[in-house]
């Protein structure tokens, strides 16, 4: 028996025989071609042959485990129907006379290196998907079909890769549990999983010598077990129903009302990045969405997203949620999150540096484009507006003004919006904690961002590795400058909630709720445990 361990990523305990999939295609060489008219046609046919499996794999998969689930192969539709991408790989071959297969891969590269570079966990996995959407087209451009295992009894697949395609391709399969040598907790193969109910782990380098052993792997402690001998093998079985029945007993909870034994209501809602997680929210019950990282729609383009691209994302997000709240977060560019088209220039710090409400200000082009976006988007819901990385009152005012200037112009031009759009901001800097009692006059919510803040009072790089280990958001500073943000908030009568990755961590929510918090904001697939947790505390 030998145990190898990687990191977590879908709980459940799986018992199959390993199969190790084939590594990824290998980037193809350039080529110059003389017919540069075919080799767009090439492209062309391969894109719309591409987005016709997309919708195919959307149908299958909705109709295998709903619509949530099966959202990712829709927005993959979305990027590949764009004329971002279609565009840039057109350039390719018109600038380079390059081959259809070298331009595919090396837009796909480009797209999906600008996601891996990121700091945000969830970001970062974008990249997995954008390289399965350029994977897709290869596929289609060659006519060769992706390999997957043939087996008829369990199987745990061992990949150093998995694509969200090639995961949901497999789930017809019988398939005891996925390993990855890449990957993340975030990545849509692991949400896949998730939602499949598929065992996953990350984090272990396929070993040839593995292969067609029995093994045991246990999604939750992110290990796998080769050659497990019959008394642990029966042990492993009778703790993956324990889970099972655990699964079950969350899943009561997504019609109740987070509400605690005496009554106090602390609504648990989501952090998502697009429609594509907003279903995901509404699938795992949230109660709204906490914070809507807007910047995802910079990221995925390689032009500013327009006033009309926007305005039909949070019109979406707001009517999909209904009656629900929505808080859209004004832009968070800069420091790790960097696009192509607002080129500012290298910075020494720039987690210190030009970012956030820090660019809006100064660029009123980039932000009156957003404000009037969501303005104009809301009357089809809920909507709030978030600012983040404030650090001042001038701030928020020059925020505000903004905004009324916004309202003013859309007034003035006979375009609806709703009058009483709350405007709230982060607190993720020590600065807006210490004067939190000063920003809670100005704004009307506060949300506290528990990444940022952690980063900056433990002067602590969010993306260093060298000190990740030394990063504790437990740190009694961080936890103290969250119950004063609190305190300050209510003596002013305004909601306090938490969206940093700190409010998904069960272990603290009776902390939280003795600190006071109203809200808690976590990634959907964190709402149900959280919930458990408020309704089972006093
Ligand atoms: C935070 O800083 O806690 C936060 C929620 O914002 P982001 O992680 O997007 O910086
Ligand atoms: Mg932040």
């Amino acid at each position: 028996m030998q145990q190898v361990k990687g990191i977590a990523v879908s709980r459940g305990i799986g018992v199959g025989k390993i199969f190790i999939r084939g590594s990824a295609e290998q980037a193809p060489q350039q080529q110059v071609v003389k017919d540069i008219t075919r080799e767009i046609a090439r492209v062309e046919a391969a894109r719309v042959a591409a987005i016709g499996q997309l919708d195919d794999l959307y149908r299958k998969t909705a109709g295998q485990i709903g619509k949530a689930g099966a959202e990712i192969f829709l927005a993959q539709k979305t990027l590949l129907a764009d004329e971002g991408m279609a565009g840039q790989i057109r350039n390719l071959i018109e600038g380079d006379a390059a081959n259809a297969e070298y331009a595919v891969y090396t837009v796909g590269e480009r797209i999906a290196g600008r996601f891996a570079a990121l700091d945000d966990e969830v970001m970062r996995a974008r990249a997995v998907d954008i390289r399965d959407v350029s994977r897709r087209v290869l596929r289609n451009l060659s006519g060769k079909e992706a390999v997957l295992p043939e087996s008829d009894e369990p199987v745990i697949l061992l990949a150093e890769e998995l694509t969200p395609s090639e995961a949901a391709q497999l789930s017809v399969r019988r398939l005891a549990g996925i390993v990855t040598g890449r990957g993340s907790a975030n990545s849509h193969t692991a949400i896949l999983a998730r939602s499949l109910n598929i065992p996953a782990v990350t984090g272990i380098t396929p070993d040839l010598t593995y292969n067609g052993k029995n093994a045991v792997i246990d999604g939750e402690a992110g290990t796998l077990t080769l050659e497990p001998d019959a008394a642990f093998t029966r042990k492993m079985k009778k703790a993956g129903e324990k889970e099972e029945e655990r699964r079950q007993t969350l899943l009561r909870l997504k019609d109740v009302p987070s509400v605690t034994k005496s009554g106090r209501e602390v609504k648990v809602v989501a952090n998502v990045t697009g429609l594509l997680d907003t279903e995901a929210a509404l699938d795992n019950g949230a109660e709204g969405i906490g914070l809507f990282r807007s910047e995802f729609l910079y990221l995925e383009t390689n032009v500013p997203p327009s006033e009309e691209k926007q305005y039909a994302v949070y019109r979406a997000v707001l009517e999909k949620m209904g009656d629900k709240p929505v808080i859209i977060r004004t832009l968070d560019l800069g420091a790790d999150k960097q696009v192509p088209y607002f080129d500012f220039g290298p910075e020494e710090n720039p987690a210190l540096g030009y970012r956030a409400v820090r660019i809006c200000l100064n660029r009123p082009d980039i932000f009156r484009t957003q404000l009037r976006a969501i303005y104009r988007a809301s009357v089809y819901g809920k909507a709030a507006i978030m600012f983040p990385m404030i650090i001042s009152v001038d701030e928020v005012r020059r925020c505000k003004a903004y905004c009324r200037q916004v309202q003013a112009e859309l007034r003035a031009e006979g375009i609806p919006f709703a009058e009483d759009v709350p405007l709230g901001i982060m607190i993720e800097t020590p600065a807006a904690a210490v004067i939190s009692g000063k920003l809670a006059r100005e704004a009307d919510f506060f949300s506290i961002g528990t990444n940022d803040l952690t980063q900056y009072t433990l002067a602590i790089d969010r993306q260093n590795p060298w000190v990740a280990d030394m990063s504790d958001a437990h740190h009694p500073a961080v936890l103290q400058l969250i119950r004063q943000t609190i305190e300050n908030g209510h003596k002013r009568g305004i909601r306090v909630g938490i969206c940093g990755e700190l409010a998904a961590e069960p272990k603290l929510t009776r902390t939280f709720l003795e600190y006071g918090v109203d809200e808690l904001s976590v990634a959907p697939s964190y709402i149900l445990p959280v919930r458990s947790e408020v309704v089972n505390a006093e």
